[in-house]
C-alpha cells in the first residue's frame, strides 16, 4: 500500500479547499495550481505550496494536464486529486496521472471511459439489469432516422449529447416539425461544448425527481452506497438545491435503487467515489440516466447524513486500502439540505451576475457548514463556474433542516453582486418542496421573478408595521420619559436598503 505524503489539487475555489482542508487533517501536505487570475485565490493561500499554470482562460491553465503534472513532479507530489469540473472526468489524464508514477485519486481510466459517454454507460449498465429511460442505444444523425424513432418512442423526446455534462446539449422536442431543428442545434452544441457531436434520443420523462447514489468502492471489489441524495430543484437542467435523503422513497425503494446503483458501479469495474444518476417518474418507475465518476459538488449532505468525510475515504482507496465499513453498518442520521450559491441573478433568467463582494458574511450556528472559496472585497472571476459557496444545514428531521435553512439564508449578507439566494429562500418556504411534493419541474411550474418581488413586499409590509410599532412606541416613551431600545434589527436595516 502506498501512503500519500503530498497532493495536488487540480483545481480551484470551494472545491480545492474543501479536498486541502481533510488532507491537512490527515497529516498530508497539499500543492495548490492556480492561474493568473486566482493569484490572490484562498486555495492558494491554504496550500503548503503553490505553483501558477498559466492565464486565467482554462484551456491555458486548469485544463492543461502537462503543465499540472510538472507542476506535480516540480513538487515532488505524489498524488492528483482533480475536484469536479475541469479534467476530473477526462480518462486521458488520469492515464497521464499514473504514467507518471502518481497516484490519480479516483476511479480508473478504463471505468471514466465506460461511463464517460451517457451511451457507453448505458449499454454497461444494461448488462447489470439497471432499467434505463426508453431510447436509442446508438448516436443519431440522420433526422430521417431520428424522426422514426421519436415516432416509435413517442413525443416529447429529449436529444442529448453522449459526452453532454452541466445540463449542456440538452434539447426537449415537443412535436416531429421541431426535431430536425432541435438536432442540428443539439449537435452544434455539443459539438463546440465538448468536440463530439453525437447525439442520442430518449423518452423525456414529463415530471420526474432526480435522485442519486453516492456509490464507494475499493481496489479490492467492495462496492457500497451511501444512500440518495435529491437534486429535482434545478435551473436549465442543473442543480440548485439538494438533499438527503430523498422525502420520496421508502426503505423498500432505497434498498432496490441502491442496488442498482451498486450494479452499476460494478458494470464498470468501479473504485473511489461515484455518483449513479436516475430519474424517478410519477408512478415511482426509476431509469439510470449516467454515472459521475468524481466528487459530486452536492457531496456534502451524504457527509452530514452519515457522518463520513468523503475526501478522507477518497484518500484512503486510493492508497489501497478497504472500504472500513460494510453496507449494512450505514445508516441515515437525521437530514441535509444544500442550495448552491451562485452569483446570479434569479430575476432575470439566472444570468451570471459577475462583479464583487462588497459585503460577505457567513451564517453561523449549530448545523450550519458552508464551502465556499471567498472573502470579502474579492470579485467573482468571469472565466469560471460563478459558484460563491454552498450552504449546506443539517438537523434532526427534514422540517428542522427547512427551518435551519431559511434562518440561515436570512443570516447570509451579500451584496455587490445578485445570488441564487433569494431563490432558494422561495424554494424553503414554497408549499411544493415543503410538502415534498415536487418535480424537476418545480422553476417552470412555480417560480417567476415575480415571486421575489412578491416577498419583498411582504417584507416591505413587515418592516412598515415594525417601524410603525416603533414610532408608536417611541411616542409613548416620550410622552412617559422612558427610554426605549430601538427594535429595527440590522437584518431589517439591511432589507430596508436593499429595498
Ligand atoms: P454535479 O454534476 O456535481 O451535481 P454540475 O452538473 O453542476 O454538478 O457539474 C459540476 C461541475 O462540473 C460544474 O462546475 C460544471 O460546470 C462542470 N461540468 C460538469 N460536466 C462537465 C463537462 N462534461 N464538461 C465540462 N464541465 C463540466
Ligand atoms: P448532465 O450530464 O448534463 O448532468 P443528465 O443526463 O444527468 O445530464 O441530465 C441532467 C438533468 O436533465 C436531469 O437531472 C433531469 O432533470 C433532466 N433529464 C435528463 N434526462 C431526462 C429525461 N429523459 N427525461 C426528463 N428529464 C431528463
Ligand atoms: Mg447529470
Amino acid at each position: 500500500m502506498a501512503k500519500i505524503k503530498k497532493i495536488l489539487v487540480a483545481n480551484r475555489g470551494e472545491i480545492a479547499l474543501r479536498i486541502m482542508r481533510s488532507a491537512k487533517e490527515t497529516g498530508i501536505l497539499t500543492v495548490a495550481v492556480f492561474s493568473e487570475a486566482d493569484r490572490q485565490a484562498l486555495h492558494v493561500r491554504f496550500a503548503d505550496e503553490a505553483i501558477c499554470i498559466g492565464p486565467p482562460a482554462s484551456s491555458q491553465s486548469y485544463l492543461v494536464m502537462d503543465k499540472i503534472i510538472s507542476a506535480a513532479h516540480e513538487t515532488r507530489a505524489d498524488a492528483i486529486h482533480p475536484g469536479y469540473g475541469f479534467l476530473s472526468e477526462n480518462e486521458d489524464f488520469a492515464r497521464k496521472v499514473e504514467e507518471a508514477g502518481l497516484i490519480f485519486i479516483g476511479p480508473s481510466a478504463q471505468s471514466m471511459e465506460i461511463m464517460g459517454s451517457k451511451l457507453g454507460a448505458k449499454a454497461a449498465v444494461a448488462k447489470f439489469n439497471v432499467p434505463l429511460v426508453p431510447g436509442t442505444a446508438e448516436p443519431v444523425t440522420d433526422p430521417i432516422v431520428a424522426k422514426k424513432i421519436a415516432k416509435e418512442i413517442g413525443y416529447p423526446v429529449l436529444i442529448k449529447a453522449s459526452a453532454g455534462g452541466g445540463g449542456k446539449g440538452m434539447r426537449i422536442v415537443q412535436h416531429e416539425n421541431e426535431l430536425q431543428e432541435q438536432m442540428e442545434r443539439a449537435i452544434s452544441e455539443a459539438t463546440s461544448a465538448f468536440g463530439d457531436g453525437s447525439v442520442f434520443i430518449e423518452k423525456y420523462v414529463s415530471e420526474p425527481r432526480h435522485i442519486e447514489f453516492q456509490i464507494f468502492g475499493d481496489k479490492h471489489g467492495n462496492v457500497v452506497h451511501l444512500f440518495e441524495r435529491e437534486c429535482s430543484i434545478q435551473r436549465r437542467h442543473q442543480k440548485v438545491v439538494e438533499e438527503a435523503p430523498s422525502s420520496i422513497l421508502t426503505p423498500e425503494l432505497r434498498k432496490k435503487m441502491g442496488e442498482a446503483a451498486v450494479n452499476a458501479a460494478k458494470a464498470a469495474n468501479y473504485y473511489n467515489a461515484g455518483t449513479i444518476e436516475f430519474i424517478l417518474d410519477e408512478k415511482m418507475n426509476f431509469y439510470f440516466l449516467e454515472m459521475n465518476t468524481r466528487l459530486q459538488v452536492e457531496h456534502p449532505v451524504t457527509e452530514q447524513i452519515t457522518g463520513l468525510d468523503l475526501v478522507k475515504l477518497q484518500i484512503k482507496i486510493a492508497e489501497g486500502e478497504k472500504l472500513p465499513f460494510k453496507q449494512d453498518d450505514l445508516r441515515i442520521n437525521g437530514h441535509a439540505i444544500e442550495v448552491r450559491v451562485y452569483a446570479e441573478d434569479p430575476t432575470n433568467h439566472f444570468l451570471p451576475d459577475i462583479g464583487t463582494l462588497k459585503t460577505y458574511k457567513r451564517p453561523q450556528g449549530h448545523g450550519i457548514r458552508v464551502d465556499d472559496g471567498f472573502e470579502q472585497g474579492m470579485s467573482i472571476p468571469f472565466y469560471y463556474d460563478p459558484m460563491i459557496a454552498k450552504m449546506i444545514c443539517h438537523d434532526e428531521t427534514r422540517e428542522r433542516a427547512i427551518e435551519k435553512m431559511i434562518r440561515a439564508i436570512d443570516d447570509y449578507e451579500i451584496t455587490g453582486v445578485e445570488t441564487t439566494l433569494s431563490f432558494c429562500n422561495f424554494v424553503m418556504h414554497h408549499q411544493a418542496f415543503r410538502s415534498g411534493n415536487f418535480s424537476t419541474k418545480f422553476v417552470e411550474q412555480y417560480f417567476t421573478p415575480e415571486s421575489l418581488k412578491a416577498e419583498v413586499t411582504e417584507d416591505e409590509a413587515q418592516i412598515a408595521s415594525v417601524l410603525a410599532a416603533e414610532l408608536l412606541a417611541s411616542a409613548q416613551a416620550h410622552h412617559s420619559g422612558q427610554a426605549v431600545r430601538s427594535t429595527e434589527s440590522k437584518w431589517k436595516k439591511n432589507r430596508l436598503i436593499n429595498l
